[in-house]
């Protein structure tokens, strides 16, 4: 195998930890799902899977029936559902599949009900994100009647905002129509949305970022404690240099060294997800020293100040700061781990 001078160390007893910390967060009536679209959001959905089903983890969700597919062959005891539903050339896809559309429009639903009659499914209901779901109108109408139906979900817009009013009227909308809409089980709350109550839970829950060591509402002190970190970055130093007073580092000579200095040179760049707003944030450690980003991060590089005292050299790895909320601000925590790229050796412990 080739070697990879860029490492993702992914702490999968962290994974465990935070699904059995939002499994309790559910409450007792509800079982825990997990969101492993986009490829478990960036760290690999596959391995992901592999750790929550030992777990006890029982329901997944990806976003399209490619994801599906990369996933294959699925285990019978475990559900498997497609978020975007079932277009007509995801047809063929689907009825090979053994995982489930979340059909979103009354066009979904009538290509279920003729290619697939009987055929296990789960809808999605719109209460007021107004992204995919059928209308309000739509799902009292009858349209789901003869729907073998499993799961009937509905997805929050605000939940990370606590006190927003959004969240209150989405669940009154969803209690309301949970008495008129026949379905084994309901579902509504995404990561954030398990952290707002208790009461958002129903019979299933959807998380996703929080798995993955995203903590919903950053600060909460109940967030902070039980949401471990799961992914970190090393990066081995490719170049070490002494760099004088008032030289500058990297592109557009951003940075200007003020007094004689040492820089590591990381294989680590926006190509990677470490983009460049991450600069201002971002900073790697030798041993316990801080080594601030200095100039712009290029493709498939940055520069780290050394202080002094640290003991680098050429080959040796570093490990950077990737605390998903203290790395948010101009890039959300989402994308921070979705964009991470394909040139990392995912390591799990
Ligand atoms: C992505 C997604 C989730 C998971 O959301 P997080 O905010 O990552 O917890 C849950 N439900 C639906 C419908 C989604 O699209």
């Amino acid at each position: 195998m080739i070697p990879s001078a860029l490492r993702l160390i992914l702490d999968g007893d962290a994974l465990v930890s935070n699904w059995h910390w939002l499994a309790h967060r559910s409450g007792g009536g509800a079982a825990c799902g997990a969101a492993v679209k986009a490829d478990g959001y960036g760290l690999g959905a596959r391995e992901v899977v592999k750790r929550l089903s030992a777990a006890g983890c029982r329901d997944f969700f990806v976003a399209t029936w490619a994801e599906a597919e990369a996933l294959m062959p699925w285990p019978e005891a475990l559900g498997l559902s497609v978020l975007h539903g079932v277009g007509a050339e995801d047809m063929a896809a689907a009825l090979a599949s053994p995982a489930r559309p979340v059909l979103n429009s009354a066009a979904q639903i009538a290509r279920w009900k003729d290619a697939a009659p009987g055929r296990p499914c789960d809808v999605m209901v719109d209460t007021g994100i107004n992204r995919l779901g059928l209308t309000v109108r739509e799902a009292r109408s009858g349209l789901l009647d003869a729907l073998k139906l499993q799961t009937f979900m509905s997805h929050l817009a605000c939940a990370d905002e606590p006190a927003h009013e959004m969240n209150e009227r989405q669940l009154g909308i969803f209690r309301s129509l949970r008495r008129e809409v026949s379905a084994a089980r309901y579902s509504l709350a995404n990561s954030a949305g398990i952290c707002l109550d208790p009461k958002y839970a129903f019979g299933l829950t959807r998380p996703g970022l929080a798995l993955y060591g995203g903590i919903p509402v950053p600060g909460d002190a109940d967030q902070e404690a039980g949401i471990r970190p799961v992914a970190r970055i090393e990066a081995r130093v490719l170049q070490v240099r002494d760099v004088s007073a008032g030289q500058s580092i990297g592109y557009g000579a951003t940075f200007v060294a003020e007094r004689d200095m040492r820089a590591a040179i990381l294989n680590l760049g926006y190509a990677d997800g470490y983009l460049r707003p991450l600069a201002a944030k971002g900073f790697a450690m030798a041993g316990d020293l801080r080594c601030p980003i200095v100039g712009r991060i290029s493709m498939d590089l940055m520069a780290v100040a050394l202080p002094a005292g640290a003991d680098v050299g050429e080959g040796d790895w570093l490990s950077l700061n990737f605390r998903l909320p203290d790395l948010a601000g101009t890039l959300s925590q989402y994308e921070l781990l979705t964009a991470l790229g394909r040139r990392y050796r995912r390591v799990w412990r």
